[in-house]
């Protein structure tokens, strides 16, 4: 096929994905001066990647086979915005060459390889009986057309166990099972071929030799329509989970140098036997002396800017230079490995419960800022909601360094200095992954997150001191920049302090754990907490997601979010999460009139639980206020009638109005 058809010259790109990928995508585009399509579902019309391109189109339906799966909808999206090429991202199209194939016969550049290739190297029977001929090692195995039981079975013992039965189709580690004895294998396959019918519409196996404590390395490479192909040195992808990748790092802590080009060589022999065009990965199992190909991704990986950071290429660039129809602007000895890269993959999904997905909207999105070293590819921001129908990848935290050593220390701390609240994520998993000293000693295989769980899903600390202070100051702190915003409130004048208040008692707790008061006193001179016997002065002053708090002489920084009676707080000690127990109950407060029925804080009136003339026991409650996000329901100060009330609901009422008058009965 005369390659100039396929590649050639554009100014408008539509994006066959979403989330951070799609932006990643639509920043180099926008870059190079493209004009971008974004494609989005039902359940994505506020997505980040809808805002960010030029131009979206709703494909319909969530579920992805009515919309991001769907070529035709696809195809008419490109054609409705005069689209001229397509980046298919990875996972969803991105390895289809029927896709690729519906692009070229629409007249549109796809950015890729051809569907001839794809078709080659797709299914990995296919790619090994390829790479076989191509003289590239192979894990030993079974990649055979026939499928019968018996033929299965035979394979399988002449390999010799363990084994792995595996989906010639497959992809993100599905359709995948490790067999150790052969009368584990007829169910194995069962399951495997069930699994990998639905989820690739094809139940082919192909068997391979379980290499044992395995290493994952594979080499990124990049193809011309010139006949040029370039590897761009290999990842390390060994700690994984199910077989799904969660760090990567470039360049392998394990190989050494003669290694290293061993293995490039092997990616590029492997990638040259089908002329590849665009970015692709060369995939292998290692069992720390050799290496063997598993597989080859015909696409951009998610892992790819790990690879960009130790050679300062933009690879989605390469991308679309190769699909103009340029020729790659390196020769292989111009390609630099500088220094090492690690990247995270930041999921909505709880690590305690199994790594259940996790949905909602995403109430807080701090991550830090992208300097010293530090990437971030996001896909979600504050406020976006995270859907069940997808993937549930929110971002990728990348970090360069000269050395591996400070890279992972780079990537701890931007993990450490992350918040994201609303949606349950993995940020602490990752956290303990990158400070765990068999990670930092690179003494890992594949297995080592399963066989970690444990020690990488801990407990949090227990709170201490400094924390129990961090929760009493982040109220405070809370109650007066929700003060300084409304500019009516009395607090404007009086300062934070209500007047007339010398103590204030919080009590906290963690989960059902016991509860831990800390008492506030202030007065005329400066403030202190009380804890126990401790008596500890302190002073806060405001940033950004949090204070620096001064405890005891020292001061530090805490990040704080409060959600209703839910407090979340970040010390140097950790991350914590504290309920704050009915704040406004059982308090010593208002020393001045307390037994007057008034507003503790300005709020709302959100019910009213007694009527006038109704008599009412000491502590019966009379009407609930919504104070910032949180209710407090006042009560009666004594026994007595309930003369009058004088809010309604929904009445805004400011600190030290009297909202209703009880009198007491005369006893
Ligand atoms: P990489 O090799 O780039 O790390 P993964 O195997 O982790 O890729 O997959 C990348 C993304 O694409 C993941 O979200 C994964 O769930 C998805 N994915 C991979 N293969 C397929 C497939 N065949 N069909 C649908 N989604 C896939
Ligand atoms: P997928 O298409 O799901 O990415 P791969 O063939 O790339 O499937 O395998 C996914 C992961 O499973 C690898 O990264 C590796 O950790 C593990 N794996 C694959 N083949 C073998 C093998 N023969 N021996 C040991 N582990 C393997
Ligand atoms: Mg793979």
């Amino acid at each position: 096929m005369d390659r100039s058809k396929l590649y050639r010259r554009f100014r408008t790109l539509l994006i066959a994905n979403r989330g951070e990928i799609a932006c990643r995508v639509i920043r180099t585009a926008r870059a190079m001066g493209l004009r971008t399509v974004a494609v989005y579902s039902e359940a994505d019309r506020e997505a980040m990647h809808v805002a960010l391109a030029d131009e979206a189109v709703l494909l319909g339906p969530a579920r992805a086979r009515d919309s991001y799966l769907n070529v035709e909808r696809l195809i008419g999206a490109a054609r409705k915005t005069g689209a001229e090429a397509v980046h298919p991202g990875y996972g969803f199209l991105s390895e289809n060459a029927e896709f690729a194939q519906a692009c070229f016969d629409a007249g549109l550049v796809f950015v890729g390889p051809t569907a001839a290739m794809m078709t080659a190297m797709g299914s990995k029977s296919g790619s090994k009986a390829l790479m076989e001929k191509a003289g590239v090692p192979l894990v030993p195995g079974y990649h055979g057309e026939a499928q019968d039981d018996a033929t299965l079975a035979k394979a399988a013992e002449k390999v010799g166990f363990p084994i792995l039965v595996k989906a010639s189709a497959g992809g993100g580690g599905r359709g995948m099972r490790i067999v150790r004895s052969v009368d584990e294998l007829a169910p194995a396959i069962v399951s495997a071929k069930r699994e990998a019918k639905a989820a690739f519409g094809d139940d082919r196996m192909l068997i391979e030799k379980y290499v044992d404590n395995p290493r994952h390395i594979e080499v990124q490479i990049v193809g011309d329509s010139h006949g040029n192909l370039l590897s761009l040195f290999e990842r390390e992808c060994t700690l994984q989970r199910r077989h799904q990748k969660v760090i990567e790092e470039a360049p392998s802590p394990t190989l050494n140098a003669a290694q290293r080009e061993t293995v490039c060589a092997a990616a590029r022999k492997a990638a040259g036997a089908v002329n590849y065009v665009g970015a692709g990965t060369i995939e292998f199992v290692s069992d720390g002396k050799d290496v063997f190909f598993i597989e080859m991704n015909t696409r951009l990986q998610v892992e790819h800017p790990v690879t960009e950071l130790i050679t300062g290429i933009d690879l989605v660039e390469w991308q679309l230079r190769v699909a103009f129809g340029e020729a790659l602007p390196l020769k292989q000895d111009q390609i630099k490995l500088n220094g090492h890269a690690v990247e995270a993959r930041v999921y909505a999904e709880n690590p305690t419960k199994n790594f259940m997905p996790s949905v909602g909207k995403i109430s807080t999105w701090r991550l830090p800022a992208e300097t010293g070293g530090l990437r971030i590819d996001a896909g979600y921001r504050e406020g976006d909601a995270v859907s069940p129908y997808y993937d549930a990848m929110l971002a990728k935290m990348i970090a360069w360094a000269p050395t591996r050593e400070v890279a992972i220390e780079r990537l701890n701390r931007g993990l450490e200095e992350s918040d994201v609240r609303g949606i349950v994520s993995n940020i602490p998993f990752l956290s303990a992954l990158m400070t765990h000293p068999k990670v930092r000693a690179n003494a890992i295989d594949t297995g080592f997150i399963e066989r970690e769980l444990a020690v990488l899903t801990q407990a949090p600390p227990a709170p201490g001191e400094l924390e129990l202070c961090a929760a009493v100051a982040a109220v405070i702190n809370n109650e007066r920049q929700a003060a300084q915003a409304d500019a009516n409130s009395p607090w404007q004048t009086f300062g934070w302090m209500p007047v007339g208040r010398r103590q204030r008692n919080f009590t906290f707790r963690v989960g059902h754990g016991p509860e831990q008061k800390v008492v506030l006193n202030y007065g005329s001179g400066p403030s202190t907490l009380v804890i126990g016997e401790r008596e500890l002065a302190f002073a806060i002053a405001p940033r950004d997601g949090g204070f620096d708090l001064t405890l005891d002489g020292v001061k530090s920084s805490v990040a704080a979010v409060i959600d209703g009676h839910e407090l979340y707080l970040r010390t140097r000690n950790g991350r914590f999460d504290l309920h704050w127990v009915d704040p406004f109950g059982g308090e010593t407060e208002e020393q001045a009139g307390a037994d007057k029925i008034a507003a503790p804080l300005p709020g709302t009136v959100v019910a009213v639980l007694a009527e006038e003339g109704a008599k009412l026991e000491k502590g019966a409650p009379i009407l609930t206020l919504e104070v910032m996000k949180m209710e407090q329901t006042l009560r009666a100060p004594y026994a007595g009638v309930l003369k009058s009330i004088k809010c309604k609901v929904g009445d805004i009422v400011q600190e030290g109005i009297e909202l209703a008058v009880v009198e007491p009965s005369g006893e």
